[in-house]
């Protein structure tokens, strides 16, 4: 987002006019930030063979995924509903990774039909996977490595206490039945959790796998999940992607040389590739003054956005109106009936009732969480791609709030 001749825009096209067009709230994707995000990441590992496995529950909308492919990004799923949303983006099943976590064995089924690759991360469904296909299906295994990553206790995976993956300390079971079922295991993966601020707990992770890796023979890839940290505010600590890129590269050549064959390295990054390319555009409905403070009331809620609520997650809020106005505190809140803040004590330029205001890092989790909470209609959505704006999701309407009610006579 720039400021150009006193109005905020991305790639030429001015959001607030944007508003007028597509009304509010309205979610907007750059799909210049998404193209460098990716860019940065696949350049940042040298000399091994990358794959990037876009997580998709991070931002489903099928133009999206659509444009990752473009740029050469695999998906990462954890439902067959999002195997399925893959397939009609147009990816095909040897690009998809399927990783559920705690699914019926139907669903595990159905993956195998389609053909994606399955990622296991539990020893019953190891067993029950090897009673029905042996060796005859490729899968990968979930490992957790026990590390704690991350800052967030509901984001964090790796440790000790998460339902993620098998943990590396079952290792002698995990070879119990893979040898006795005879699996095809070609792939070890972790994920050790968002908001990763450390090379050090990957490398860490990376060294347990190799360490694994070597219980395993037939072994085409390593996995090493996600978890990169973007900034929400400005000095923000990330991942240094550079850092990581250059340390893994060179501890991943050395194991291959090591195991003797030269496998693929995957990743599966969500909020590092959409997160920023994301913005929330909401009206102002009321500005209210209080003893305490002065809200800004707008017209969306963590229906919409529930980050700051559930995470307690910053995003960044900006008044698209006022681009040269004084700058006052007001906390902004939502229309929902109950507490749902989406920021305390913020400097914006002075705020009028009308105003156009923008929540950053919206591209991640923001409407891939959204639900119709207080009976609230869910956004639309737009991509702004080559200096235009496509809209690439219709506001909802009340008719989709009833369509799957059915009515009896009372
Ligand atoms: C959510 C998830 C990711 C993506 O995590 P980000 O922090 O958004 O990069 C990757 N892999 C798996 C298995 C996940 O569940």
């Amino acid at each position: 987002m720039l400021v150009e001749n006193n109005k905020y825009t991305v790639q030429g096209v001015d959001l607030v006019n944007l508003t007028e067009e597509f009304g509010t709230p309205l979610y907007v994707y750059d799909s210049d930030k998404i193209r460098s995000q990716f860019d940065r990441l696949t350049n940042a590992f040298k000399g091994v063979k990358l794959r990037v496995k876009y997580a998709t529950k991070s931002l489903t909308n099928l133009s999206i995924l659509k444009l990752l492919k473009s740029f050469g990004s695999e998906l990462d799923c954890v439902s067959i509903q999002e195997v399925k949303l893959g397939l009609k983006a147009g990816f095909s099943p040897d690009q998809i990774l399927y990783t559920p976590n705690c699914v019926s064995f139907s669903e595990i089924r159905q993956a195998v039909e389609i053909g994606v690759m399955i990622n296991l991360d539990n020893i019953s469904i190891l067993e029950q996977f090897g009673h029905e296909y042996h060796g005859s299906v490729p899968i990968c295994i979930r490992l957790n490595p026990h590390i704690m990553a991350g800052g967030n206790k509901k984001i964090s995976t790796g440790h000790a206490d998460s339902k993620f993956g098998i943990s590396i300390y079952q290792l002698a079971h995990i070879l119990r039945v893979v040898k006795t079922y005879n699996l095809n295991v070609v792939g070890l993966h972790m994920h050790t959790g968002s908001d990763i601020l450390d090379a050090e707990v990957f490398l860490r992770g990376a060294d347990i796998l190799f360490d694994t890796a070597r219980s395993f023979e037939n072994l085409e890839f390593i996995d090493f999940g996600s978890g990169f940290k973007v900034a929400y505010k400005e000095g923000d600590i990330t991942t240094d992607i550079e850092e990581l890129g250059a340390k893994l590269s060179e501890s991943f050549k050395s194991f291959c040389k090591d195991y003797g064959r030269e496998l693929e390295m995957w990743f599966e990054p969500g909020k590092y590739i959409v997160s920023e390319s994301g913005l929330f555009l909401v009206k102002t409905n009321v500005v209210k003054t209080t003893p305490a403070t002065v809200f800004a009331g707008v017209d969306s809620g963590m229906n919409h956005l529930i980050r700051p609520m559930m995470y307690d997650a910053y995003h960044e809020i900006v008044n698209l109106s006022n681009p040269n106005g004084t700058s006052r505190v007001y906390t902004v809140v939502g229309y929902i009936c109950e507490t749902d803040t989406f920021g305390l004590d913020r400097k914006l330029n002075e705020v009028k009732e009308g105003d156009i205001l923008a929540f950053k890092n919206a591209g991640a989790y923001a409407f891939s969480m959204a639900s119709n909470y207080n009976s609230r209609l869910r956004p639309a959505e737009v991509l702004i791609h080559k200096g235009k704006a496509h809209l690439i999701r219709k506001r909802e309407v009340f008719e989709d709030l009833i369509r799957n009610q059915v009515e009896v006579d009372i």
